[in-house]
C-alpha cells in the first residue's frame, strides 16, 4: 500500500486558482498535471476513484497548453486545469466501461460533446472515474470493478452513481470532475463527500456521447470543491449542441457572474421556498440539524425563507422507478455482444440469439438486470398504461408543483439527501433502501429543472449537503444562493488520507 501522503499546495488549490497561475506562467500545466497524477498514485489504492488514469494523454494535453501559452495564444479560463471524467462519457481511444463488464475493453472512436468541450478549452483529462454499473445505484457498490471509498471514512460509500468523480475531488486527486445526473448521481455523491455537485437544466448540457441510461432524465454536469469552480466548469460544458435532439438552443445563463455575486454574501430580496415534502420525512436528525443551521445562515444573509408545498413530490420516487427502468430496458438493448465489448459463448455452434443471451447474462450485474426486467415489464402491452403511462402523468403533476412553487419563491431548498454516507453493505440487501438515497433529488430530474448540492456542515463527522433548486434555464439563481451559503459556511476539509 502507498504511503500516507499530504496533498501538495497545487492539489489543494481551486481550479480557478490553478488557471490563474498557469496563465501567469507561474506554474506550467505539465507541473500541475504531474502533481495530480502523483496524488492519484499515492492515494488511489485506498480510494479507488479511478478506473483508468491517462498519464500519457494528460501530460500531452498539459504540454499543449504550455506550448500555446509560450506562443502567446489566448488561453480559455480553465486552460491547464486537470479534470476527472465519469466513465459513462465516451472518450476517444480511452477505455469507456460504464462500470460494466459488458463494455470491458471498449475504446470509443469519438469524444462525447462534454469531453470534446473540455479538451477544446484546454482542460487536462486525468482519466475515467468509477461508477455504479450504467449509472444505476447510489453507492458505487454496483461497479463491476469494485467500489470507491469515501475519503472522509474509507469504510463508507462515496455516494453514487458518480462516486468516483466526487471522491476524486475530496481526495484532492482532481480539482474538477464531470458527472451525469439521472436521479441524483451528481448531487448525492457531492453531498456525502462534502463537495459541490450540479445537475444543470435538462437539455442545457449535451447528452451526445453520454452512454444512455434514461434519455429523458440524463444530464451531464460539473463537480467541484467550490461553487465558483463548478460555475466555471458549467460555462465550459453547457450550451446548444445539434448532436443532441433535446439540447436547448438558447444562451446559457451567466452562472460565473451569478456565483461571483453570491460570494459577496448578499441575498437581499431573494425569496427561498423550503419544500415541506423534502424536509423532515425520512431524514436523519443530524442532517436536519445541519440543514436548519444553513437555513438560519441564509436568512442572516438577507434571504426571505417561506415554506412551500409540493404535494406530488411524494410520488416522485415510484414514478422514477418506472420511467428510468423503462427507458433503460430499451437503451441497454444495444449491448448484444455484436456491436460493443464483451461477446460470450460464440463457439461457432450457437445461434446468434443464444450468444446474445449468454453475453448479457455474463456481462450485466444484478442491479442492471433488475432494472431491465422491471422496465420490460412496465412497458409490456397490457401494463403500459397502468405503469409507464401513469408514471408519466405523475411526472406532469410534479412539474406543475414546481411551477406553483416558483410562483412563490425564486429558488427552492431542501437537504440533498436524507442520510449521510452509509457503510458498505448496509443498503445492498434491500433495493428500496438504496433507492431512498435519491428521495430529495429525483423531483428535479422528473421536471427537468436545475439543482445544486453545496456542503452545509457535518453530522456525526460526515458531510451534509444542501440542495438549491431553480426554474429551468435559471441555473444562475441556484449558483448565487449556493455561493452565498458557501461564503459563510465554507466546506470542511476532509481528514487526511
Ligand atoms: N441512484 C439513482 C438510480 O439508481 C440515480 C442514478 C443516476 O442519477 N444516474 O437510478
Amino acid at each position: 500500500m502507498a504511503e500516507r501522503a499530504e496533498p501538495t499546495e497545487l492539489t489543494r488549490m481551486t481550479a480557478t486558482g490553478i488557471a490563474g497561475l498557469v496563465a501567469a506562467g507561474e506554474v506550467s500545466a505539465v507541473e500541475v498535471a504531474r502533481a495530480h497524477l502523483d496524488r492519484i498514485a499515492a492515494t488511489d489504492q485506498r480510494v479507488h476513484a479511478f478506473l483508468q488514469v491517462d498519464t500519457e494523454g494528460a501530460t500531452a494535453a498539459a504540454a499543449a497548453v504550455d506550448a500555446a501559452r509560450a506562443a502567446g495564444a489566448p488561453l480559455s479560463p480553465l486552460a491547464g486545469v486537470p479534470v476527472a471524467v465519469k466513465d459513462v462519457f465516451a472518450t476517444r481511444g480511452l477505455p469507456t466501461t460504464c462500470g460494466s463488464k459488458i463494455l470491458e475493453g471498449w475504446r470509443p472512436p469519438y469524444d462525447a460533446t462534454t469531453v470534446a468541450r473540455l479538451r477544446a478549452a484546454g482542460l487536462v483529462v486525468l482519466g475515467k472515474t468509477n461508477m455504479d454499473e450504467f449509472a444505476m445505484g447510489s453507492s458505487t457498490e454496483y461497479s463491476a470493478y469494485g467500489p470507491t471509498r469515501n475519503p472522509w471514512d474509507l469504510a463508507r460509500i462515496p455516494g453514487g452513481s458518480g462516486g468516483g468523480s466526487s471522491a476524486s475531488l475530496a481526495a484532492f486527486q482532481a480539482p474538477l470532475a464531470i458527472g451525469s445526473d439521472t436521479g441524483g448521481s451528481i448531487r448525492q455523491p457531492g453531498a456525502v463527500t462534502g463537495t459541490v455537485g450540479v445537475k444543470p437544466t435538462y437539455g442545457g448540457t449535451s447528452r451526445y456521447g453520454l452512454v444512455a441510461f434514461s434519455s429523458s432524465l440524463d444530464t451531464p454536469g460539473p463537480c467541484a470543491r467550490t461553487v465558483a469552480d463548478a460555475a466555471a466548469l458549467h460555462a465550459v460544458i453547457a450550451g446548444h449542441d445539434p448532436g443532441d435532439s433535446t439540447s436547448i438552443p438558447q444562451p446559457v445563463p451567466d452562472v460565473v457572474a451569478a456565483a461571483a455575486r453570491g460570494a459577496t454574501g448578499d441575498l437581499a430580496g431573494v425569496r427561498l421556498g423550503l419544500v415541506r415534502e423534502l424536509a423532515g420525512e425520512g431524514a436523519e436528525p443530524g442532517v436536519m440539524a445541519a440543514f436548519r443551521e444553513a437555513v438560519d445562515a441564509l436568512t442572516k444573509l438577507g434571504a426571505e425563507v417561506v415554506e412551500v408545498s409540493c404535494p406530488h413530490f411524494g410520488y416522485a420516487l415510484p414514478a422514477y422507478y418506472l420511467i428510468a427502468p423503462s427507458e433503460c430496458s430499451s437503451n441497454l438493448a444495444r449491448f448484444d455482444g455484436v456491436r460493443y465489448g464483451l461477446r460470450t459463448g460464440d463457439d461457432g455452434t450457437r445461434a446468434l440469439e443464444e450468444v446474445m443471451s449468454l453475453t448479457r447474462e455474463a456481462g450485466f450485474g444484478p442491479e442492471v438486470k433488475r432494472r431491465i426486467m422491471l422496465g420490460t415489464y412496465a412497458l409490456s402491452s397490457g401494463y403500459y398504461d397502468a405503469y409507464y403511462g401513469q408514471a408519466q402523468k405523475v411526472r406532469t403533476l410534479i412539474a406543475r408543483d414546481f411551477t406553483a412553487a416558483f410562483a412563490q419563491a425564486d429558488a427552492l431548498i431542501s437537504p440533498t439527501t436524507p442520510f449521510v454516507a452509509f457503510r458498505f453493505g448496509e443498503r445492498t440487501a434491500d433495493p428500496y433502501q438504496m433507492y431512498l438515497a435519491d428521495l430529495y433529488t429525483i423531483p428535479a430530474n422528473l421536471a427537468g429543472t436545475p439543482a445544486i448540492s453545496v456542503p452545509c456542515g457535518l453530522s456525526g463527522g460526515m458531510p451534509v449537503g444542501l440542495q438549491v433548486m431553480a426554474p429551468a434555464m435559471a441555473d444562475d439563481r441556484m449558483y448565487r444562493v449556493a455561493a452565498a451559503l458557501e461564503s459563510v459556511l465554507p466546506a470542511p476539509a476532509p481528514p487526511q488520507l
